[in-house]
């Protein structure tokens, strides 16, 4: 029986691809790729003659099956996305689930990462973190899911578009208000990387100054002023009834 390999592949700078990544792409049969021309000009570069498949979303329903027949069949294969790693905010998780109803072995390679590489330099407690990955599209579905994000105490983690980030900022200032620090990771591992620290506000004055291009991380500071709820006093437990009914 064969193998699916999950193998991350760079965020931006080439030299960031593995030893191990590069041989067990050399060696399986075959390569899920996200995007197979993107994928192929990673494999010129590194001299990998594998044939593609091509695995995205459109075609998860078809694909699975017959990549799981060929792996039942002996064959391995090798799950890659355009950037990072495999299932993280891209296709995968679907590929997954079904070698592991059927048995077959999962192997996963560490590498590249956008959120955890940007988290590691924000300057913020990475334990414990919350990753969200893309916030809702939708204004309402947005806003709705920060006001539900303002409860957590974990440092929060998110991936967004160039074209968005300054609305998410906006109603993050809003919503977390003026005093949660923020992050913003644009092009890690790349030649333009740069990391802007400082309060919502301070961030949202720096998007609006700034041609906003590049792919950006955000992490904001976890909520350090949550009211605690009243500790319940013994007599109002209804356990005390329930042990007294003993
Ligand atoms: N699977 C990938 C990973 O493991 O990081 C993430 C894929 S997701 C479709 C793409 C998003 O990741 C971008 O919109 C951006 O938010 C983030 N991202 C990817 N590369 C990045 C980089 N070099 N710098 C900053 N953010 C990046």
């Amino acid at each position: 029986q064969g193998s699916l390999y999950l193998v991350p592949t760079p965020i931006g700078n080439l030299d960031d691809m593995t030893f191990r990544a590069i041989q067990i792409l050399k060696e399986v049969d075959y390569i899920a790729s996200e995007d197979t021309r993107n994928t192929q000009k990673l494999l010129n570069h590194f001299d990998i003659s594998t044939s593609q498949l091509s695995y995205h979303e459109h075609n998860t329903n078809e694909r699975t099956p017959q990549l799981i027949e060929k792996m039942l069949n002996g064959q391995s294969v090798a799950q890659v996305s355009d950037a990072g790693m495999p299932s993280i905010s891209d296709p995968g998780v679907e590929l997954v689930k079904a070698a592991i109803e059927s048995g077959i072995t999962v192997v996963p390679l560490p590498g590249p990462n956008a959120a955890l590489t940007a988290l590691i330099a924000s300057g913020l407690t990475p334990q414990p973190f919350y990753f969200y990955g893309f916030l809702p599209r939708k204004k309402k579905d947005l806003v709705a899911s920060l006001v539900d994000l303002n409860k957590r105490e974990e440092t929060l983690v998110f991936y967004e578009s160039p074209h968005r980030i300054k609305q998410v900022v906006e109603q993050m200032v809003i919503v977390f208000g003026a005093e949660r620090q923020i992050v913003l990771a644009r092009e890690v591992t790349k030649r333009f990387e740069e990391f802007v620290r400082g309060t919502a506000p301070d961030v949202l004055e720096w998007l609006e100054n700034e041609q906003i291009r590049g792919e950006f991380v955000l992490i904001v500071e976890g909520n350090s002023d949550i009211e605690e709820e009243a500790p319940q006093s013994w007599e109002s437990l209804s356990l005390k009834d329930h042990v007294e009914e003993l």
